[in-house]
């Protein structure tokens, strides 16, 4: 037995297995790249789904978090510490927006953002107390918990898991007139992935966002945008939302806001909806942590040098005029997407996205399938063209091969 086949048995025979991993072991990462444990080095073009954005290892988030392990890491929210004025004053500043709610994982900033929308229909657009809806829309991944998963169109996530929690409609995605008609008095929130990650990188109409910000603003809506996996980079701009000039009301924030170190979500808002919240309503043991706070402040001071958006744009056009290529020849059904980030769909007589990713895997390229046929793309933003280019060139091999 090899190194390999010893600890993917070991993992088999102790955990549930609720995922399906490639038979690679990871030991070590660095930047793009990560090295199993034979020694083998792999393209990582997942970046785990975007929460590794500033790639493995980066030596400001890796120094950030070694002085704060050092300091203090944890005080529960039962007294302050001295990181916590700074992250939240700070991540506002970069949404543009006034209060911050930090969580740990997307899921609870999910749950959150649920909460806070339910109770600021109650108490200040003043829906009848529990009548609360909030829209949704098919094909959507928020996360996995009971809640979400009652919203989930995705008979995987969401089967056996009830009974389901009521006060969500769902309408299809980029379907503006659907949305319109779903709206009614009770209406309280529209929670929607600016682009849908898990989906397949799939992009909405053009001026369907600008559309979903016009309705909701006139019908008195609020506007959450999940951007746990299209923000912070990962599109060319800092929020997703931004290719269309829209300002949601509430950011639903995480995977790269902890830079791949420690989990760190956030919902982000103004101070008419997150002030809604007295002591006691709703918290976190680990929500806002010292060591959560510096890691996710150096993240922010890196966005806000704009260096790695703008790496994404670039990186991200390359990246779509070869794709563009690559199905012109007929190699790849379709591709998607927007940045450092693309959904290419696998012309089915080429063998199903998991084939694909264990044949890329054998070329030494890490990617995850998605719903069968596709394959996700989005390496780490720091990614070299040099690296890119290489990596492009084994999906190449592999689907012209
Ligand atoms: C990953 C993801 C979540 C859930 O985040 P977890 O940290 O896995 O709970 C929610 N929404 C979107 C859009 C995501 O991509």
């Amino acid at each position: 037995m090899t190194s390999t086949e010893r600890g993917i048995a070991a993992a088999e025979a102790h955990s549930a297995h609720n995922y399906h991993p490639l038979p690679v072991v990871v030991a070590t990462a660095e930047g793009a790249w990560v090295t199993d444990v034979e020694g083998r080095r792999y393209l990582d073009m997942l970046a785990g789904y975007s929460a590794l954005n500033f790639g493995h290892g980066n030596r400001r988030l890796l120094d950030a978090a070694k002085a704060q392990l050092e300091r203090v890491t944890l005080t529960s929210r039962a007294f302050h510490h001295d990181r916590f004025a700074d992250f939240c004053t700070q991540l506002a500043e970069l949404c543009g927006m006034e209060l911050v709610l930090p969580m740990n994982t997307g899921a609870e900033a999910v749950e959150t953002a649920v909460k806070t929308a339910r109770k600021w229909g109650y108490k200040v657009k003043g829906v009848p107390d529990g009548r609360a809806k909030i829209i949704v829309a098919d094909n959507n991944f928020h996360g996995r918990t009971t809640t979400i998963v009652s919203f989930s169109t995705d008979p995987e996530a969401r089967a056996d898991f009830g009974p389901y929690t009521p006060g969500f409609e769902i309408v299809p995605y980029g379907d503006l007139a659907a949305l319109e008609a779903a709206v009614d008095a009770d209406t309280v929130a529209v929670l929607l992935e600016p682009i849908q990650g898990e989906a397949g990188v799939l992009v909405p109409p053009p001026g369907y966002l600008a559309g979903v910000r016009e309705l909701t603003r006139n019908r008195n809506v609020l506007f959450i945008a999940d951007e746990i996996q299209s923000g912070l980079g990962r599109t060319g701009r800092t929020f997703a939302c931004e290719h269309e000039g829209v300002v949601p009301d509430m950011y639903v924030l995480g995977k790269a806001l902890g830079g791949g170190v420690v989990p760190v979500s956030a919902v982000v808002s103004s101070r008419e909806v997150l002030g809604v919240y007295a002591p006691g309503e709703h918290g976190s043991t680990f929500g806002g942590n010292p060591l959560a706070c510096a890691v996710a402040l150096e993240v922010i001071a890196m966005l806000r040098t704009g260096e790695f958006q703008q790496r994404a744009a670039e990186l991200g056009e390359h990246l779509h005029s070869e794709l563009a290529q690559l199905a012109a020849g007929g190699a790849v059904a379709a591709v998607r997407g927007r940045g450092l980030w693309a959904g290419v769909d696998i012309n089915p007589s080429r063998g199903t996205g998991r084939e694909i990713s264990e044949q890329l895997m054998a070329r030494g390229v890490l990617v995850k399938d998605t719903h069968g046929s596709t394959i996700r793309l989005a390496p780490p933003l720091v990614i070299s063209k040099e690296d890119l280019d290489w990596g492009l060139d084994q999906l190449r091999g592999v689907l012209e091969g």
